[in-house]
């Protein structure tokens, strides 16, 4: 027999998010989905907003909730750098305060809770790929730090109320992905070079784009956040999910340029600072233990989300 599980998801109206709640919804869940609207709207769930086991919640994270769940997604933070490094505090406060919030509401519910966190914990990482097992290389007090060790802190969080209050916690290490209901504007690297290639406008390439990063195409992460929920009490995390294929950002604007048929030319612009050079996560603990790995590569992924972007242009 199916069960109808009561589940949270904070950032619910964001990129993921939004993701997420289709899929717990389509599977005959019901779905809470709270946000405060920073850099997710209402259009990203839409579809959503008359289905009767989908409720839709404005809730800033930084405060206390109180509803009662079995499961808890906490997704809240601005993921993107020009986003996330608005309002500074502000992003702190979302990643540590929000952690603080939701494992209280887990502590309270019995619910398990699964934390979104970031490849950015290795920082400018000196081991290539990234396993799970590496510290990381972070500056504490640079203009990426507010994301970089809030996302920290959390993890650290989360740890500390699995080991303390035995809490069955789920933390998710998730490289770049990209897919349709990114935000046309948030600055990321997929939907900037997408937007300007439809639009014939200069690609911006920062720094000599010879950085890189490894592409992951969401409806494959939405597979591995279902899967790693679905673990028994010994898998915790943290636990890398990502597509290992690697791309030079050079590399990506070419490709963009080519499935877009775009005139548009490379302009290089300055590298902002502690840009990571490498990335590329070693996924062997997600196939090992979740048995997950993504199917979607690059160029399919890549057209499927420069449609959603002609459709909104
Ligand atoms: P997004 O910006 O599209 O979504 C974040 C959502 O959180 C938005 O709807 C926003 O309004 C909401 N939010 C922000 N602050 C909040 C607060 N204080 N209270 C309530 N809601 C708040 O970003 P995304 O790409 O969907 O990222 C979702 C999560 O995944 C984030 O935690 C991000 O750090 C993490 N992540 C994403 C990526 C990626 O490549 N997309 C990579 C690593 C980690
Ligand atoms: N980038 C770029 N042009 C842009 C936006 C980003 O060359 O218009 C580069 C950026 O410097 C970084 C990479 O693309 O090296 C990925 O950037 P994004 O902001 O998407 O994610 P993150 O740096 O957090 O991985």
């Amino acid at each position: 027999m199916h069960l109808r599980k009561r589940i949270l998801i904070t950032g619910g109206a964001g990129f993921l998010g939004s993701h997420l709640c289709m899929r717990l919804v389509g599977e005959g869940h019901d779905v809470i989905c709270a946000d405060n609207f920073f850099t997710g709207t209402k259009d990203n769930i839409i579809a959503l907003l008359d289905e009767p086991h989908f409720e839709l919640m404005r809730h800033d994270v930084t405060f206390p909730l109180y509803v009662e769940v079995d499961e808890i997604y906490n997704l809240a933070c601005p993921a993107s750098p020009i986003h996330y490094q608005h309002d500074p505090v502000q992003t702190t406060k979302t990643s540590v305060h929000g952690a603080i919030n939701m494992l209280g509401l887990a502590k309270r519910t019995g619910a398990k809770i699964f934390q979104a966190s970031t490849s950015e914990v290795y920082g400018d990482p000196q081991v290539h790929p990234q396993v799970e097992g590496y510290w990381g290389h972070v500056n504490p007090i640079g203009e990426r730090s507010c994301y970089d060790e809030g996302k920290r802190c959390a993890e650290t969080l989360f740890f500390d109320y699995h080991r303390q209050h035995a809490l069955q916690i789920k933390v998710a290490r998730i490289f770049n992905t990209y897919g349709p209901n990114m935000h046309p504007n948030d600055g990321r690297v997929v939907s900037n070079f997408i937007m300007q290639a439809l639009q014939g406008h200069p690609i911006t390439l920062f720094g000599d784009g010879s950085q890189t990063r490894s592409f992951c195409y969401v409806d494959d992460l939405i597979n591995g956040f279902t899967a790693l929920m679905e673990t028994g009490d010994d898998v915790t995390g943290p636990i890398n999910l990502g597509n290992p294929n690697e791309f030079t950002i050079r590399e990506l604007a070419e490709k963009v340029i080519e499935l877009t048929n775009s005139k548009s030319e490379l302009v290089s612009a300055p590298l902002p600072s502690d840009d990571p050079l490498q990335r590329q996560p070693n996924i062997e603990q997600a196939k090992s233990r979740l048995g997950w790995e993504p199917v979607i590569q690059l160029e399919e992924g890549l057209r499927k989300t420069i449609q959603y972007f002609e459709s909104l242009l």
